[in-house]
């Protein structure tokens, strides 16, 4: 069959790793898996190198076609990571009306991230179907749902919300685990669209998160509104293999062969986490009293952003003896790799030498661990991470080192550091090894041919074909 005979849909995803990763991977699954032809759409403006790369990958199957929205001047002025993402869209989809209409054949569905919502309102303009991916979890999905019945509550007030969040059906949450970054009025505009939409998909399964996407199913928080059905699909994550591999990936992967089983741990913290100066010194500190072997991607410190490399995520050339304390390559020698470029996440955590991942909590982090089995050390920096590590401690699957108050700024000590990478890796970790191995079967499952998640994606693919 042509790619002009089979149906075609268009997925579009806001910059960044985090938000291109898993919507090509939604789009590759409905070319391979379901026959569809897909057209991605993607935002190029403040695109970082990785994202790039992902998408100009030669091995992308024929059926999916990446379209580069025409690139916008945004202001230089530095703002926040989400509001930058939020008018970087909004000036980029201007041509979004002309391009949708020009899709041939027409389209039966649009797929976009959360940050797309003025995508929502155009496709609903020309008539298409619109429908969200949440790239995070089931959680902070239905805070998004029931965030405006919030607001309306204390009336745009949040010094009146209370310390916890309840959100109806769900585990309590910690206000603050979800400032700032979480709530705020930023958000609302995206909040109140959700519900309008066709489906929400999102890259959770039902064993990760059952209580929550009951409440979902259940339809608790609309009061009165319709609410669009939920497709739990993940964890849809990238593959094992590296797009490109550079000379030092290929150094870690074969280092990482030769390491006994359960003896590593990994630490990165995103596409975009800095550490400060501070706590980069720590943190080397306490991998070198532990005197465990480690990967680490250590980038740059940045004293006033946790996000210090959203922008630039790819191949850096900063040298780590620069900020690194001194003498500790040498000292570390042959029992720790480090790198400023981004590691090949998904192939690393994929060896049975890693069994211990210090994490940023990122969702895509979260779902390739738990993917492949790594126990994690939550260490949250901003968006929703808090939120997602306290998840992680409480379904048993991460420990979450405790940060020291120091003139005003949270610190995790050496002492500290040495601690848990000592647990994650002997026996007092087992019961946390052991909880993300149960865990890990329960998301291979998910997806396989009749798996709750391949079927949730089935549902919806056979939807869009009698469109
Ligand atoms: N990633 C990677 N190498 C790194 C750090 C990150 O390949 O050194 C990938 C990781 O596998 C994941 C994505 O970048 O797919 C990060 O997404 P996540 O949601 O965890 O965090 P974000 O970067 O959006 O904060």
């Amino acid at each position: 069959e042509s790619g002009q005979k089979k149906p075609h849909v268009a997925v579009l995803a806001s910059p960044g790793i985090g938000h291109v990763t898993p919507l090509l991977e939604l789009a590759k699954r409905l070319v391979v898996d379901h026959g569809f032809h897909v057209t991605f759409l993607s935002i190029t403006t403040d695109a970082p190198p990785a994202q790039l790369q992902l998408l100009s990958n030669p091995s992308l199957p024929s059926d999916l076609h990446v379209v580069s929205l025409p690139r916008v001047d945004v202001s230089k002025q530095p703002i926040g990571i989400s509001v930058r993402i939020f008018l970087v869209v909004q000036e980029t989809l201007k041509c979004l009306p002309f391009v949708l209409k020009n899709l041939q054949p027409p389209i039966k569905s649009l797929v976009v991230d959360p940050f797309c919502i003025e995508a929502l309102e155009i496709a609903a303009d020309l008539s298409i179907p619109t429908y969200v991916f949440m790239t995070s979890s089931a959680s902070l999905l239905a805070l998004t749902l029931y965030f405006p019945t919030i607001n309306a509550e204390v009336n745009g007030d949040y010094s009146k919300i209370a310390e916890e969040v309840i959100v109806p059906g769900c585990k309590p949450l910690l206000l603050d685990d979800l400032v700032p970054g979480v709530l705020s009025p930023e958000v609302l505009p995206m909040c109140n669209r959700f519900p309008t939409v066709k489906g929400i998909l999102v890259n959770t399964w039902e064993e990760l998160e059952p209580v929550t996407l009951l409440s979902l199913r259940e339809n608790l928080f609309f009061l009165g509104l319709p609410a669009p059905p939920v497709y739990p699909i993940g964890p849809l994550t990238k593959e094992d293999k590296p797009v490109t591999s550079t000379l030092e990936s290929s150094r870690f992967l074969t280092w990482l062969d030769e390491q006994p089983v359960g003896s590593v741990v990994y630490i990165s913290f995103g596409s975009g986490g800095t550490l400060s100066r501070e706590q980069m010194i720590e943190l080397a500190w306490g991998l070198e009293l532990s005197q465990k072997r480690f990967v680490w991607v250590a980038r740059p410190p940045n004293d006033s952003s946790v996000s210090g490399s959203f922008f630039k995520a790819g191949f850096n050339t900063d040298d780590p003896a620069s900020y690194l304390p001194e003498g500790f390559l040498d000292r570390t020698r042959g029992r720790g790799l480090v790198t400023s470029s981004l590691a090949p996440q998904v192939a690393v955590l994929s060896y049975r030498s890693v069994a211990g991942f210090v994490t940023h909590c990122g969702w895509n982090s979260v779902l390739e661990s738990v993917l492949h089995g790594v126990a994690m050390i939550a260490w949250p920096l901003y968006a929703e991470q808090r939120m997602n590590a306290r998840f992680l401690v409480d379904v048993g699957v991460a420990l979450w080192p405790e940060a020291e108050e120091d003139d005003g700024k949270r610190v995790v000590g050496r002492c500290e550091v040495e601690r848990v990478v000592r647990t994650i890796l002997e026996e007092e970790g087992e019961g946390v090894r052991r909880r993300v191995r149960e865990l890990q079967g329960t998301a291979v499952k998910a997806l396989e041919v009749y798996g709750s998640s391949n079927g949730s994606l089935e549902g919806l693919a056979k939807e869009w074909r009698e469109a």
